[in-house]
């Protein structure tokens, strides 16, 4: 199944806009940032479909981190990025769709 990724995210209290943008290298290592403040998340221009996904997972679960007070730290941040997008893809057979997101 294919799901349209949506040019707005919420989690809870926090929102972002999703925007592909060259030099999306705050967020250390990983090619993407969420900004609390703008209420941007950029991922980088440069970054292939599969890592795109990674990163906006990762992105995605700092959100997460952020409003249900988790404080996980950037490695565990990954981790359940990763373990997610997996249920996702290899469970429920979800394949993201970025079309709308240029
Ligand atoms: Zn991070």
């Amino acid at each position: 199944m294919i799901v349209e990724i949506p040019k707005i995210i919420k989690i809870g209290a926090l929102k972002a806009t999703l925007e592909i943008t060259p030099y999306a290298k705050c967020d250390d290592g990983y090619n993407g940032f969420f900004n609390q403040r703008t209420e941007v998340m950029g991922l980088d221009t440069t970054l292939g479909v599969g890592n795109r996904d990674r990163v906006l997972a990762h992105e995605i679960t700092h959100m997460i981190d952020i409003d249900k007070e988790c404080n996980l730290g950037e490695e565990n941040i990954s981790r359940i990025g990763n373990g997610w997008l997996e249920f996702l893809r290899d469970n429920l057979g979800i394949e993201l769709d970025w079309s709308n997101i240029q």
